[in-house]
């Protein structure tokens, strides 16, 4: 017997990245996640998935692969035309378990269509966080149980064993998986970066797979670019331990309100933005949402909560509990002295700054949606502010490691065989260790690892 390799996607997109490793009827697939690309998308951002036929409609339009015995029969059967039927279904005899490494829907954005039979692990941390966002209406689609895994604990699927491993990147309780089969020994990196609030974790990663061996290193290569070199010389690379002086700076120009837009499951970069704040002596105030967020996640962060005055119908019970605990600001009071807060706005309330009072504010975009100008929705921001005379600041702070950080990666992990993927230009990575040997993959081969060796089957 010999550990099989498939891949699924990932191959040349960023995200979206799933592969299976299996031995006899055990298997693992890693990631699950939809490829967030609104330019190229096959459907209008308008058009939702139909509800009853969510799992037969997405495997149609190819935003999840035909990956047999990962989908329920009822599922499969619901396809009227016949197209998918030949799929295999979720079958007792086949032992399948899904890793996810983190949070980001370009990783889990498929994981509510895959078998309830079939358990689905996160980290514990990813979990907890993942609870939280189901709360506030930002779950993923589907409707299954999930699992938590523990750093370091190894989880036993038949033959194969699979050990979470933290590592940091733009998102709480991002994971590696090491996965060792009687073969030997892989490890996914999921998304990483060296220039996060937490690189200690990366270092110690590496040093636990470098005990637990590492085969054949599958590791993402996002920033990899034909003008890589010169980026590397016209950019300017912040790190996340950098926000808070950063911010400052920016924030003694400014004389109006600041309005920050940023991604909410990154904690740290909440925890930044606070520090920001206060050696500046504005408020920081959330948004209902986040300031959920940070009460179930955080300590010791002072925060008023926005209340734009809106009268809604229903609270749901998390906001009516979220109002019994913190104090609320409304829009007439920061409109009082704006140049005493830091205001949260992200990009769906972007309305809600029509009711405040914009004269000398700054907006400072940091990794908040609408991403970048790739995402049309980039541009009508931008006028948005032109016409309010918003004076515009990027804050853009990757959360993927660095071309150069991610050869030094690669290097310290000595792998015999490296995979770069959730990536346009794989063919890019390129280390100067040349026992190790780079394999570019593609869809619909079969790959082996006998005694360590990684080949294509023929
Ligand atoms: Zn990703
Ligand atoms: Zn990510």
């Amino acid at each position: 017997m010999k550990t099989k390799i498939q891949f699924w996607g990932g191959l040349k997109t960023i995200g979206g990245n799933i592969a299976t490793i299996e031995y006899g009827q055990d298997r693992v697939v890693f990631d699950f996640g939809l490829v967030y690309d609104p330019a190229t998308h096959v459907l209008d951002h308008h058009i939702k998935i139909r509800e009853k036929t969510r799992v037969v409609d997405s495997i149609k339009l190819g935003l999840v692969p035909a990956i047999p015995g990962l989908y329920a029969k009822e599922e499969l059967e619901k396809d009227k035309v016949g197209d998918i039927q030949h799929i295999q279904s979720a079958i007792d005899e086949q032992n399948t378990a899904v890793f996810l490494s983190h949070l980001h829907l370009d990783h889990i954005g498929a994981m509510g269509w895959i078998a309830p039979t079939i358990p689905v692990y996160l980290s514990e941390q990813s979990l907890q966080l993942y609870q939280t966002l189901v709360e506030i209406g930002e779950g993923v689609d589907g409707n299954r149980e999930y699992e938590p895994c523990f750093y370091q604990k190894p989880v036993e699927i038949g033959n194969i064993t699979v050990t979470p491993l933290q590592v940091d990147h733009d998102v709480y309780g991002a994971t590696s998986y090491h996965i060792k089969t009687p073969d030997g020994t892989f490890l996914y990196s999921g998304d990483i970066r060296m220039h996060g609030q937490h690189p200690e974790w990366n270092i110690k990663w590496i040093e636990d797979a470098r005990k637990l061996g590492v085969d054949v290193l599958l590791i993402e290569g996002t920033t990899l670019h034909p003008a890589m070199e010169e980026q590397k010389n016209s950019e300017e690379r912040l790190s996340e331990r950098e926000l808070p002086a950063y911010v400052n700076r920016m924030g003694v120009k400014c004389k109006g309100v600041m309005v920050i837009n940023f991604y909410h499951s990154n904690l740290d970069r909440i925890q930044n933005f606070y520090e920001a704040a206060k050696t500046l002596g504005r408020t920081l105030v959330l948004e209902p949402k986040t300031a959920y967020i940070v009460s179930q996640h955080m300590t010791d962060i002072e925060f008023l909560m926005f209340d734009n005055e809106r009268v809604e119908e229903k609270k749901e019970s998390w906001r009516e509990r979220l109002e019994r605990k913190y104090e609320v600001i409304t829009t007439t009071e920061i409109n009082e002295k704006p140049h005493n807060y830091m205001l949260q706005n992200s990009y769906p309330n972007i309305l809600d700054l029509l009711d405040i009072e914009l004269d000398s504010a700054f907006y400072i975009h940091a990794n908040g949606v609408p991403l970048g100008s790739f995402d049309p929705a980039y541009n009508n921001l931008l006028r948005f502010l032109e016409r309010y005379g918003v004076e515009f600041r990027s804050l853009h702070i990757s959360g993927h490691v660095y071309p150069e950080d991610l050869v030094s990666v690669v290097e310290q992990l000595k792998p015999n065989y490296m995979i770069p993927w959730h990536s346009y230009h794989p063919e890019l990575l390129s280390v100067n260790q040349h026992e190790i040997k780079t394999i570019l993959p593609r869809y619909g081969v079969c790959y082996e690892l006998d005694n360590h060796t990684f080949y294509e089957r023929k």
